[in-house]
């Protein structure tokens, strides 16, 4: 096996700075450049949103344009390209696919993300980039390894390339009626009728990433176990069984540069193992600012989420107010559903001192929650790795999860060997009010509290040992 580098480049329909609208953006955001450090030529290419904050946009540089076909359409194609982090960036720039103030709710989304993978492939050899694997992304970007097949790969410069798929979120599937594939996609009927595309009559991006890609990875060991039972598998877990043996989960790192207590300009107060008193003051100073009264040393619970079904928030329901019977002030930050946010901010009109509910999206609110909570709750219905809970331990707070996926992986209970946090298995409030009880008696009892926090801060999940997995996986499918 040679240890040159490889030629990678990953294609994703968001990165970190640029944009993202959940943990596939941290991902994409940090990978790349562990992945350089392991000494390959690692690229990234995204669409230029209109969501991109304009001190990124503006200091892009246009490389080059041209036009992709799309079936019967001629699409303007525009490279622009910055270096992140030692990392080349390239933008996909059409403003009619991509000024649209959504990124994956437009009605055309199929049109987009066509044309997207398309632009990707014919921009390859005008900017003279030979990739030895093209990493993609969840359902955006799944069609690629098809489309690879079905238009490219009879060229010299396509022949070799081998494709890896990623799944972040089996949920989300990007499903389209069958006229698509005339319209849009512009394969042969072949795909569909061998079932590779198809999924409960649709065609099926998602499918067919799976079904095309020459390694399947997902983002733990736990949740690429999951998704091949009916229970976790979103009706692909057939899919996913037939393809086991290319599939393999690696569990996701997070940037140590980015989240760091010792350096976190966002937080009130910096601090690390040695020096903790800058941990209560953060739980000083967000009580306050989150209007929570009373003394600093009664345990504060903090959440920061998507409010989504997959996040258990419908566990809160029925035991808000025996979180704060247990003692527990609560801080809570997300968006989603009106259901989830309506009962959260209801909670805090009726526990005004107690229970804080920010329903918006906040970045440096959740730094925040992060550095000064004592217990980060994720009870997740399912996880197919969670950032939180590593983030919160990065900062030294005790995560309180459900025993799934990701969450089940990275997340050991404290009274355990090496173990650093507080789970529950079944899918229910008292299973959770549980842990909760756990949490508290752990909580009121602040020497003990602080010993485990500080002991959690040791933990390493960096992007070292999973940028190693797949330095390995690239490697073994290079013939
Ligand atoms: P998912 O990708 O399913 O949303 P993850 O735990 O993998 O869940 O990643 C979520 C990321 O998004 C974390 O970095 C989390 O802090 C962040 N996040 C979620 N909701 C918010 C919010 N309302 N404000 C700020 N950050 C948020």
């Amino acid at each position: 096996m040679s240890d040159e580098g490889l030629n990678i480049l990953h294609v994703t329909p968001e990165a970190s700075p640029f944009v993202k609208s959940g943990g596939l953006g941290d991902v994409v955001g940090s990978l790349p450049r562990a992945l350089r450090r392991q000494g390959h030529d690692v690229r990234c290419v995204l669409p230029e949103y209109d969501q991109i904050p304009l001190k990124y946009r503006s200091r892009l540089e246009h490389l080059l344009h041209f036009r992709t076909r799309v079936v019967w359409r001629e699409e303007y194609t525009g490279v622009n390209r910055t270096v992140q982090g030692g990392v080349p960036v390239y933008f996909i720039d059409n403003k009619e696919k991509f000024n649209r103030g959504t990124l994956y709710d437009s009605p055309d989304r199929h049109v987009q993300f066509t044309f997207f993978i398309r632009a990707v492939l014919e921009m390859l050899p005008k900017i003279d980039f030979q990739p030895d694997i093209i990493h993609c992304h969840d359902w955006q970007t799944a069609i690629l390894p098809l489309l690879l097949e079905e238009n490219y790969s009879s060229f010299d410069f396509y022949s070799d390339i081998k494709t890896v798929f990623t799944i972040h979120n089996l949920r989300y599937q990007g499903t389209f009626g069958p006229g698509i594939i005339d319209d849009t996609l512009g394969v042969d009927w072949d795909h569909w009728h061998s079932g590779r595309i198809r999924h409960d009559g649709m065609v099926n991006f998602m499918k067919a990433g799976i079904e095309y890609a020459d390694k399947i990875t997902t983002v733990s060991p736990g949740y690429a176990r999951e998704i091949q039972t009916s229970e976790y598998g979103e009706g692909l877990d057939y899919a996913l069984r037939m393809n086991s043996d290319d599939l393999e989960g690696i569990v996701n790192g997070i940037s140590y540069q980015e989240f760091d207590p010792a350096e976190d300009e966002e937080i009130y107060s910096t601090y690390d193992r040695h020096n903790f008193q800058g941990k209560r003051k953060n739980r000083r100073r967000l009580k306050s600012e989150m209007g929570l009264a009373g003394e600093n040393d009664r345990p504060l619970l903090g959440m920061v989420s998507r409010l989504v079904d997959q996040k258990g928030i419908e566990l809160l329901e029925g035991i808000g107010s025996e979180i704060v019977d247990l003692g527990f002030q609560f801080v809570v930050l997300g968006s989603g559903r009106g259901r989830y946010e309506n009962h959260l901010q209801l909670l805090a009109e009726k526990y005004p001192d107690m229970v804080a509910a920010a329903i918006k999206y906040d970045f440096t609110l959740a730094r925040r929650i992060y550095a000064g909570s004592d217990f980060f709750l994720m009870p997740s219905q399912f996880e197919p790795c969670g950032l939180g809970q590593m983030i919160s331990m990065r900062y030294g707070t005790v995560p309180v999860v459900r025993e799934t996926g990701g969450l089940k992986d990275t997340v050991k209970p404290y009274d355990e060997e090496g173990g650093t946090g507080i789970t529950f298995s079944e899918y229910s409030p008292k299973a959770l009010l549980t842990a909760l009880e756990k949490a508290a008696e752990l909580g009121h009892d602040r020497e003990e509290l602080e010993k485990l926090q500080k002991r959690v801060m040791k933990k390493d999940f960096s992007w070292n040992n999973s940028a190693a997995s797949y330095d390995e996986l690239y490697r073994s499918l290079e013939g």
